[in-house]
């Protein structure tokens, strides 16, 4: 809303040579343009974005921002198990990778480049080579974002299933765009537009319907439509403008690491800016050390890697752990020190979780709540993760929760699926600061211990009333502290 006449508007952008239409709505560049002429800030709220821009923050310096060229997406591929995750990724690779590149892929390094044709001209992408939401979760509970874009597969025999729930809440809850493969679509009892109707149920609407989420229908097996959905696949990448500075020291994430028998510590990095180069000193999580030798994805020795490619890189002095960062540093004693600074913080950092610092947890919302304090702890919001036995219990036990009056808090629900507490799920509610509620499951030992050591709250329940009852006295400041 510029609260200016719409005639004057019109009047500008046909003088431009602009002839809108009267009711469409205007490219997002020629909004730019016309805030530009009345000197109208222009704010992009969309949470995606919002995310986008919270990111390249955190990547881009100031130098970066004028010498920024385009970078392949790097995606993940999810879904519920057995819907054709793996069968997808292997075709994808086999069919592409062997055909467009000499050697094709002889190693697994945790990631492959391939190229795509787009109007004639191959563009690169990179798949993770781990599909699942539970790598992404946890890459993301580490802070570290590498994937530009979520591949969702659903079969269309089977439709949505718990994982398939998991993997949009993981997905939507990084702002990461969704792209739906609707897979075995050769076999007989497939329903497409039965998945397309359930996807839609849950806010995912086709955009063949009118929606913004692009849907693929394909046969991993056969090798049907797979063009189509990595076309689509690269158009999404191109709205997203995703760029990155080849043309300075390079910096990203660690995506795979592990002890090689001759070589000593590999670790696969996937660069988010600047090109790592032979010869770089590295700092890595608890790790540091030269880079003595970089590998492709075909195993082959290369000089260098630039942005979003993948490289299995050798001469670190330790493991680092999938999701660390790591940045390259001018000489080796500074990067020892900052090794030593980071696995000192690290350690302060599991003693202040372990003293509860910052904990989202229901109580420690209903001091804020008695105190009115909401702002300083940023509960405002409070995220959840639900997790019962049986479909029919999702809607009982969210129907009751939305109803409570959310004056000082308001509530949501990141995820609703079925099924015991996950690590998964804590891996969610760590990246998210949520709390995790659970209706007649289980949490097994590990993942409590999990939950317990990362400060992630997991309240089990048994009966709907104290369930619904706690969170509302939460809500209203009124729940006594436990223990
Ligand atoms: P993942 O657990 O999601 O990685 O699933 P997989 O890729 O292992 O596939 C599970 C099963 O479904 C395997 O037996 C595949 O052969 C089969 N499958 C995967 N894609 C298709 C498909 O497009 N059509 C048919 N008919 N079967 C498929």
């Amino acid at each position: 809303n510029l609260a200016i006449n719409e005639g004057e508007i019109l009047g500008y952008l046909y003088s431009k040579g602009i002839k809108p239409d009267g009711v469409q709505t205007l490219d997002k560049d020629i909004v730019k343009m016309i805030c530009k002429e009345y000197d109208v800030e222009v704010l992009d709220v969309d949470p995606v974005k919002m995310e986008e821009m919270a990111r390249k923050k955190e990547i881009f310096d100031e130098e970066d921002l004028d010498k920024l060229e385009d970078r392949p997406p790097v995606l993940t591929i999810m879904g519920h198990v057995d819907h054709g995750k793996t069968t997808l990724l292997d075709h994808i690779r086999k069919s592409k990778v062997a055909a467009l590149e000499a050697g094709g892929i002889t190693q697994g390094i945790g990631a492959y480049k391939l190229l795509v044709p787009i109007d004639g001209k191959l563009q690169p992408c990179v798949f993770l080579d781990t599909p699942g939401h539970e790598a992404f979760g946890a890459m993301r509970a580490r802070g570290a974002r590498v994937t530009d874009i979520a591949v969702i597969v659903v079969a269309a025999d089977d439709g949505i299933r718990p994982q398939t729930n998991e993997a949009i809440a993981h997905a939507k809850a990084a702002g990461v765009p969704i792209v739906i493969a609707i897979n075995k679509i050769d076999k007989d009892g497939a329903n497409p537009e039965r998945v397309m109707q359930e996807l839609s149920s849950i806010g995912l609407m086709p955009e063949d319907w009118g929606g913004d989420i692009p849907m693929v229908q394909i046969s991993a097996l056969k090798g049907e439509n797979i063009d189509d959905l990595l076309e689509t696949i690269m158009l999404v990448a191109e709205l997203q403008e995703l760029k990155a500075n080849p043309h300075r020291n390079a910096k990203g994430t660690v995506i795979e690491a592990g002890l090689h028998k001759s070589k000593g510590p590999v670790a696969t990095f996937i660069v988010q800016n600047g090109t790592l180069k032979r010869g770089d000193v590295v700092v890595c999580g608890e790790a540091f050390g030269k880079v003595r030798a970089l590998f492709d994805d075909g195993g082959n020795r290369v000089d260098e890697a630039g942005p979003s490619v993948p490289v299995q890189i050798i001469g670190l002095n330790n493991v680092p752990i999938a999701g660390d960062e790591f940045e390259v540093i001018d000489s080796l004693d500074v990067a020892r020190e900052k090794a030593e600074a980071r696995a000192e913080s690290l350690r302060n950092e599991r003693i202040a979780t372990k003293a509860g610092d910052g904990k989202v947890t229901l109580s420690s919302l209903a001091s804020a709540v008695s105190a009115g304090k909401l702002s300083g702890l940023d509960l405002h919001q409070l995220n959840v993760i639900l997790k019962v036995d049986v479909q029919g219990s999702i809607e009982a036990v969210r129907q009751a929760l939305q109803v409570l009056p959310q004056d000082n808090v308001t509530l949501k629900f990141l995820l609703q699926a079925t099924g015991d507490v996950s690590a998964s799920d804590v891996d969610l509610a760590i990246a998210s600061k949520a709390i995790i509620l659970g209706f007649n499951v289980r949490a097994p030992g590990s993942v409590k211990s999990y939950a317990d050591n990362k400060g992630v709250e997991i309240r089990l329940y048994r009966v709907i009333y104290d369930l619904i009852d706690d969170v509302r006295n939460a809500m209203e400041g009124l729940l006594e502290p436990v223990e």
